[in-house]
C-alpha cells in the first residue's frame, strides 16, 4: 500500500507526457474528460465532430457526441487503466460514423480524468463490410469459382465448385485444373485458350470436363486475371456454371433436325452434308465412292392395305437390314417416305458395289413379320459413281434417281448403274409423269362421250365415257399416249377414280332432268392390280348422287381375266352384286376363252373394232363376228359392236343379230354439250323405232337444250 501513491505519481507523469505529445498529433482526436464533460479537445477531435472546440467544451455531456460512451468507466474498472472501445460518433450534423476510442484513466490535477483518443475507423469498417459481403457471395453463389496462382495451381475454390465437380478443396489445392479434363477438347483448343489468356488476361468459352465420379459435364467458363503491381500474374480466377442440360437440349434439337424420327437414320439434310463430305474426301484421297438410291417397290400397297403403323414397322425393319449390308463408315439415310440413300465410301472397283446391291436386294425381299401380319416388298436400286458420273451433289442424286427409275422400268427388284444414255429417255418420262400428276392435280382431264346405239330403233341411252387430257400447251392428248404410262407409274388409280366420279356427276345431272342414261367407264387392269378400286366407295358415290347402280357399266379387258387373281374376281363380284354391269371390252383380241365368260360375272361383250373395220359379206371377219354374237347369246350376254363407220357394217351386224353398236357412223366421242346437241338433232329425225319396241331403250331426248 505504501508503494501505490509513488507508482501512481509515476504513472500520472508518464500519462501526462504521453498526453501532451499526442494532443499535438493532428491525426487522432484527443480529449480529456472529467465528470462526463470535456475539459480539453484537440482540433482534430473538433473537426471530426463538426463542432468547434469551444462548443465541445461547453457540451453538458460527452454522450452528446459519443452516445454509448461508458462514462462510469472510472468507477467500474479499477484495475484496468486503458480501454479500447469501438463505437459510433454522432456529429453536429447528425451523421454517425465508426470510431475507435482509446480511453485512459488518469489523474489530472488531483482529479480523476479520462484521456480519450478517437480514431476514425469508418473506412476500415466499410472495407470489412465489403469483404464480408464478398465472402458471402463467394460462399453462396451457384457459380463455381476457382482461384489459381500464376502457375495455374489451385489456391482456392468455393462451395459451388465442390458441388459441380465433386472435388473437395483439399483434393484440388495445389493441383492443376487439368484434373477435370475430359479429353474431349483437342490440345489445340487449350493452346488457343492459353495464348489468349496470356495476351488479354481473359478467356471465355464452353468446355467439356469430367466430375470426380467420372461423369462428363459441360461448363461455360470465364477466366480473368489479377496482376501484381509489377505486371506479373498474381491470380487467375475461373468462374463457371454447369450447362450440361443446355448442351443436351441443343444436341437433342440437332439430332431431331438431322435424323429421321422413325428409323433414327440421317435424314435428307444430314445426307446432303455427308454427301458433300464424301465428295471432299474422295477428292483429297483421289478415290471413288458410290451413291445408291433405293426405293421400296409397292410399299404404298403395304401402307394402304395394312395401315400406316404396320408400314412404319416395315420401314424400321428395312432400315436395319440396309444397315447390315454396309460398313459402319458408310452412310445410310432415309430421304423420303420409302426412299433411302447409301453412300459407299472408298470403293476399289464396281464389283464391290454390285455385291452390296445384290445383298440389299436379297435382304429387303425377305418377308417382314410385322406383328400379326406378314408383308413382302422388294427394292429398286440405282447406283452412280463419284466422280465418274457427276461432279456435284445435285447431279449425283439425279443420276442415282434415274438409275433407280430404270431399275423400276425393268421390272423392279433389281439394281441399275447409271448410264449417260439413260438421262434423256428417262428425263422425258419423268417430265411426262410430272405433267400427268399436274393434270390430275389441276383437273386438266375431261370426259368425252360416245353414244351406243340400238341399231334397230336408232334410240340411244348408253354412252361410253372416254377420257381426254386438255394439256395447256399440247392441246388435246389422246388416251393412247398416256394410259399405259399411267398404268406403269400407278397414276392410273387416281385417274380411274376421277373418271368414275366425273361419270357419276354427269349422270346425276341427266337424272335430274329425267334422262335415265347409262354410262360405260373404262377401268384399267392396273387399277385392280394396284388394289385401286374401292367398291364400297364407288357404290356410295352412286348412292349419294341418288342414282340406281345400274346406271354404270364397268368396261374391263380380257387382260384382266387372264390372271386368275382371287382379289380381282372378288372385286368384280362385288361390283356386280352392288348392281353395276360389267362389259368385256376389245373382245376377240385376247384369249377370248369361253371359260372366262362363264367364270366371271359379265353382262356384255364388246366386239373389238378390228373385226368390224373390214366387215364385208362372206368375209372371215363376218364369220367371226357371227360366232361371237351366237356365243354371247347362248350365254345370255349382251353384245356391242365397236368401230362402226359405215352403213354396210351396221347392216351386216344387225343381220347377224347384234343390236347395239358404237362408232363414227353415229358419232365420234364428243364433249357433253356437243353430245346433247347431237341428241337433240337426232330427236328431230325420224327413227326406225317401229321395227322393235324395246322398253329398256328409253333415251329421252332433251327438249330445251
Ligand atoms: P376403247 O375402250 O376400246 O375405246 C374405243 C376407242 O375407239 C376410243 O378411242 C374411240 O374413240 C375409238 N372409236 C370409237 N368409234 C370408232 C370408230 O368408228 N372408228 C375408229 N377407228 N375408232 C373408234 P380412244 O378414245 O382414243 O381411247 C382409246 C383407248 O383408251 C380406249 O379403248 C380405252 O382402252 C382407253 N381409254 C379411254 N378412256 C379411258 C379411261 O377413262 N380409262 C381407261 N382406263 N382407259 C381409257
Ligand atoms: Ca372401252
Ligand atoms: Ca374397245
Amino acid at each position: 500500500m505504501q508503494r501505490i501513491p509513488k507508482e501512481r505519481a509515476r504513472a500520472t507523469k508518464k500519462q501526462n507526457q504521453l498526453f501532451l505529445s499526442l494532443a499535438n498529433n493532428t491525426l487522432i482526436g484527443v480529449g480529456v474528460i472529467k465528470q462526463q464533460r470535456f475539459t480539453f479537445v484537440n482540433r482534430k477531435l473538433a473537426s471530426m465532430t463538426g463542432y468547434d472546440r469551444q462548443e465541445l467544451l461547453a457540451l453538458v455531456d460527452v454522450r452528446q457526441i459519443l452516445p454509448s460512451f461508458p462514462c462510469d468507466l472510472i468507477e467500474l474498472s479499477e484495475e484496468k487503466n486503458e480501454h479500447l472501445i469501438e463505437t459510433k460518433l454522432l456529429t453536429y450534423s447528425g451523421r454517425r460514423f465508426d470510431v475507435e476510442l482509446c480511453a485512459i484513466r488518469t489523474v489530472i490535477s488531483n482529479e480523476d480524468a479520462i484521456v480519450l483518443f478517437v480514431l476514425d475507423i469508418s473506412g476500415r469498417k466499410k472495407n470489412e463490410r465489403l469483404t464480408q459481403l464478398a465472402s458471402l457471395v463467394y460462399d453462396n453463389t451457384c457459380e463455381a469459382i476457382v482461384v489459381t496462382d500464376e502457375h495455374g495451381l489451385v489456391v482456392d475454390v468455393n462451395p459451388a465448385f465442390i458441388d459441380v465437380t465433386g472435388y473437395e478443396l483439399s483434393e484440388v489445392i495445389g493441383r492443376s485444373m487439368s484434373i477435370l479434363s475430359s479429353g474431349r477438347q483437342s490440345p489445340a483448343f487449350y493452346q488457343q485458350m492459353w495464348a489468349q489468356l496470356k495476351e488479354t488476361g481473359r478467356w471465355q468459352g464452353d468446355v467439356w470436363n469430367k466430375r470426380k465420379n467420372g461423369e462428363e459435364y459441360a461448363e461455360r467458363l470465364n477466366i480473368s486475371t489479377s496482376y501484381n503491381p509489377d505486371g506479373s500474374v498474381f491470380r487467375r480466377i475461373g468462374l463457371f456454371f454447369d450447362i450440361t442440360q443446355d448442351k443436351e437440349r441443343e444436341q437433342h434439337i440437332w439430332r431431331q433436325a438431322n435424323h429421321d424420327y422413325l428409323t433414327g437414320l440421317p435424314n435428307r439434310q444430314m445426307f446432303q452434308a455427308r454427301l458433300q463430305q464424301a465428295m471432299q474426301e474422295a477428292d483429297e484421297q483421289k478415290k471413288e465412292f458410290a451413291l445408291i438410291f433405293l426405293d421400296l417397290d409397292l410399299f404404298k400397297d403395304v401402307n394402304d392395305s395394312l395401315g400406316h403403323d404396320v408400314g412404319d414397322l416395315l420401314l424400321k425393319e428395312a432400315s436395319k437390314r440396309l444397315l447390315s449390308c454396309v460398313r459402319d463408315t458408310d452412310t445410310v439415310a432415309r430421304i423420303g417416305g420409302d426412299e433411302f440413300t447409301v453412300i459407299v465410301a472408298d470403293i476399289p472397283n464396281q464389283s464391290v458395289v454390285e455385291r452390296i446391291c445384290e445383298q440389299i436386294l436379297i435382304k429387303i425381299a425377305q418377308p417382314y413379320i410385322l406383328g400379326e401380319n406378314t408383308a413382302n416388298v422388294s427394292a429398286s436400286i440405282g447406283v452412280t459413281i463419284y466422280p465418274e458420273d457427276a461432279a456435284d451433289a445435285g447431279g449425283l442424286l439425279k443420276n442415282a434417281d434415274m438409275a433407280m427409275y430404270a431399275a423400276k422400268e425393268c421390272g423392279r427388284n433389281q439394281y441399275c448403274f447409271f448410264l449417260p444414255a439413260m438421262s434423256e429417255a428417262i428425263q422425258a418420262r419423268m417430265l411426262f409423269s410430272q405433267n400427268l400428276q399436274t393434270a390430275i392435280d389441276e383437273n386438266q382431264f375431261i370426259l368425252y362421250y360416245q353414244p351406243i346405239i340400238d341399231m334397230r330403233t336408232g334410240r340411244v341411252h348408253k354412252f361410253e365415257a372416254l377420257i381426254r387430257w386438255e394439256h395447256p400447251e399440247l392441246g388435246l392428248v389422246p388416251p393412247s399416249e398416256y394410259i399405259s404410262f399411267a398404268e406403269d407409274c400407278g397414276l392410273i388409280v387416281d385417274i380411274g377414280n376421277w373418271v368414275f366420279y366425273a361419270a357419276v356427276q354427269q349422270l346425276k345431272k341427266w337424272y335430274a332432268r329425267g334422262l335415265n342414261y347409262q354410262i360405260s367407264v373404262n377401268v384399267s387392269p392396273a387399277q385392280f392390280y394396284a388394289d385401286g378400286i374401292n367398291v364400297d366407295q364407288w357404290v356410295k358415290l352412286i348412292q349419294e348422287a341418288g342414282l340406281p347402280p345400274s346406271c354404270i357399266v364397268i368396261e374391263i379387258t380380257e387382260r384382266l381375266l387372264l390372271e386368275a387373281n382371287p382379289m380381282i374376281t372378288k372385286s368384280l363380284h362385288q361390283l356386280r352384286q352392288a348392281g353395276l354391269s360389267i362389259a368385256l371390252d376389245d373382245f376377240g383380241t385376247g384369249f377370248s376363252s369361253l371359260t372366262y365368260l362363264k367364270r366371271y360375272p359379265i353382262d356384255f361383250i364388246k366386239i373389238d373394232q378390228s373385226f368390224v373395220r373390214n366387215l364385208a359379206p362372206n368375209s372371215e371377219d363376218l364369220a367371226l363376228c357371227e360366232a361371237m354374237i351366237v356365243m354371247a347369246q347362248k350365254l345370255g350376254l349382251g353384245v356391242i359392236a365397236e368401230g362402226i363407220e359405215g352403213p354396210q357394217q351396221e347392216a351386216l351386224l344387225l343381220e347377224a343379230g347384234c343390236v347395239l353398236g358404237q362408232g363414227y357412223l353415229y358419232s365420234r366421242p364428243v364433249p357433253v354439250q356437243e353430245l346433247e346437241r347431237w341428241l337433240a338433232e337426232r330427236k328431230a329425225l325420224p327413227t326406225n323405232s317401229s321395227k322393235n319396241k324395246d322398253q329398256t331403250i328409253t333415251g329421252q331426248l332433251p327438249q330445251a337444250t
